[in-house]
C-alpha cells in the first residue's frame, strides 16, 4: 500500500460507496456523510446493467472496459458477501419494426456484436409479451440491488476497515477546504482528501460552481403477476425486472422537470401505458417510488479534481448507469487520490465544466 490516506466522503450512493470500497481495500481510512435521502437514485434504481442501449439500440460507450470492471468488482475475493447484490440475467429486447430485425440479422453477425447478443427470429413467450418480429437477448447483463448493496457495504466497511458513517446532511460552511477539515458538534474532522459523491446535488455545490448536473426523475412499479414468470429482463420502452417469486420492478420513465420528488399518478400512468404494450397478462401494483437521477449535458459521467485544491475530488454525473460507470470511474479516483495520473477519458472530465 501506498501512505495510508483519511479520505472524507461526501455522499453514500452508488458513486461514494464504490469509491469507498475501492479506497478501504487498498488500506486507507473513509469518513463518509450521507443522509440516506429516501429520493437518492441510488436508493430508487432498478439496477439493471446493460450494453446494448437506446432507441436505436446501439454499444454503450466504453462498453467492454465497464463490464469487465461490473464482474471483477462485484465478484472480488474481498467482499465475497456482497456478491449476492448482483443478479446476471439476460435481457430481451423486442424488435419494434420489421426494419428492426432486418437491422439485426445483419448486425447479429458482426464481430462488434457477435458475443454480445442472440438473434431470436421467432417471437418467444408470445402469450405473455408483445414481440411479434422477434427479438434480440443481450447476453452479458443483469441488475443490482442497489439500496440493498449500499446499505450492505457500509455495514461491511465498519466491520472490516478503518471506514466511519455519519448519517446527516453536511452543510457547506461546515466544511473548511483550505484547512481541510469538517466541523462537526464540537469537534473537526480531518482529512487528507475530501471526495464530493451528492449525486445531483452537486449541481449546487459552492467549490465546484460550473458544473452542470441535470436532476432527472424516475418513477418505479412494484408488480405482482398472478403467477406468471419471464425467464429474463424484458426491454420494451420500459423494463421489467424480475424481483422476487411472481413479483417485478417496472420503469422507468424520464422527467427533468418535476414539481416534487415523490411518487406521481401521472407517472405510474405513462408506466402502466408502456407496460401494457409490453406484456398481455395481467398484474397488479402494489408499490410505486422514486428517484433523482444525476445526468450531465454530454451523458458521461464527471470525475476530477478542484482547480486549486488539489486535495478535493468530485465524482458523479452517472445518470441512468450507475452500476456500469460506478465501478470503473471510482477506481480510477481512487488511483488519483494516491497520486498517479490514470487515463481518464477527455468527455468525463471535470474540466470540460472550467
Ligand atoms: C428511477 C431510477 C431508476 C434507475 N435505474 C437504474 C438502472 O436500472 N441501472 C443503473 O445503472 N442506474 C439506474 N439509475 C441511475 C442510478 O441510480 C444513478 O446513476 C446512481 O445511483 C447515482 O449515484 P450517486 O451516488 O452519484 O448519487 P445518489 O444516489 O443521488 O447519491 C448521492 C447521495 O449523497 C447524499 N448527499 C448529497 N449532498 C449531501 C450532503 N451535503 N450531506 C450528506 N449527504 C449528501 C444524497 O442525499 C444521496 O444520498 C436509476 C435512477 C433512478 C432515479
Amino acid at each position: 500500500m501506498k501512505d495510508r490516506k483519511h479520505i472524507a466522503i461526501l455522499g453514500g450512493g452508488l458513486a461514494g460507496t464504490f469509491l469507498a470500497l475501492n479506497l478501504c481495500r487498498r488500506g486507507h481510512q473513509v469518513t463518509m456523510m450521507d443522509d440516506r435521502n429516501p429520493n437518492s437514485a441510488s436508493r430508487a434504481a432498478a439496477g439493471l446493467y446493460n450494453v446494448i442501449t437506446g432507441r436505436f439500440g446501439a454499444k454503450s460507450w466504453m462498453a467492454e472496459t465497464l463490464l469487465k470492471e461490473i464482474n471483477s468488482f462485484f465478484f472480488h475475493d474481498e467482499w465475497p458477501d456482497l456478491n449476492k447484490y448482483i443478479h446476471p440475467e439476460v435481457i430481451y429486447r423486442p424488435f419494434k419494426t420489421i426494419e428492426e430485425y432486418n437491422k439485426w440479422t445483419v448486425r447479429s453477425a458482426d464481430p462488434e456484436y457477435a458475443h454480445l447478443v442472440e438473434f431470436s427470429e421467432k417471437p418467444i413467450y408470445p402469450n405473455l409479451i408483445e414481440n411479434p418480429f422477434g427479438g434480440i437477448k443481450i447476453l452479458p447483463c443483469g441488475w443490482v440491488e442497489t439500496r440493498a448493496f449500499v446499505d450492505a457495504a457500509h455495514e461491511f466497511m465498519e466491520s472490516k476497515y478503518p471506514f466511519h458513517f455519519i448519517p446527516y446532511r453536511i452543510a457547506y460552511d461546515q466544511i473548511d477546504l483550505a484547512n481541510k477539515t469538517i466541523s462537526r458538534d464540537a469537534t473537526f474532522i480531518r482529512f487528507d482528501h475530501i471526495v464530493f459523491a451528492q449525486g445531483h446535488f452537486l449541481t449546487e455545490n459552492p467549490f465546484f460552481p460550473k458544473i452542470k448536473v441535470i436532476p432527472n426523475k424516475g418513477e418505479i412499479l412494484l408488480i405482482e403477476t398472478d403467477g406468471w414468470k419471464l425467464p429474463f429482463t424484458l426491454s420494451k420502452k420500459i423494463y421489467m425486472v424480475h424481483r422476487t417469486k411472481n413479483r417485478y420492478v417496472v420503469g422507468s420513465n424520464y422527467q427533468n422537470r418535476f414539481e416534487h420528488p415523490n411518487p406521481s399518478p401521472e407517472g405510474r400512468e405513462e408506466i402502466e401505458f408502456h407496460l401494457q404494450k409490453a406484456i398481455r397478462q395481467a398484474y397488479k401494483v402494489v408499490d410505486h417510488w422514486a428517484g433523482i437521477r444525476p445526468t450531465t449535458p454530454n451523458r458521461r459521467p464527471i470525475i476530477g479534481t478542484h482547480a486549486k485544491y488539489q486535495h478535493a475530488h468530485v465524482l458523479g454525473g452517472f445518470g441512468t448507469k450507475g452500476i456500469l460507470l460506478g465501478p470503473y470511474f471510482s477506481g480510477l479516483l481512487a488511483d488519483r487520490i494516491e497520486g498517479s495520473s490514470p487515463d481518464i477519458p477527455e468527455e468525463a472530465k471535470l474540466d470540460r465544466f472550467l
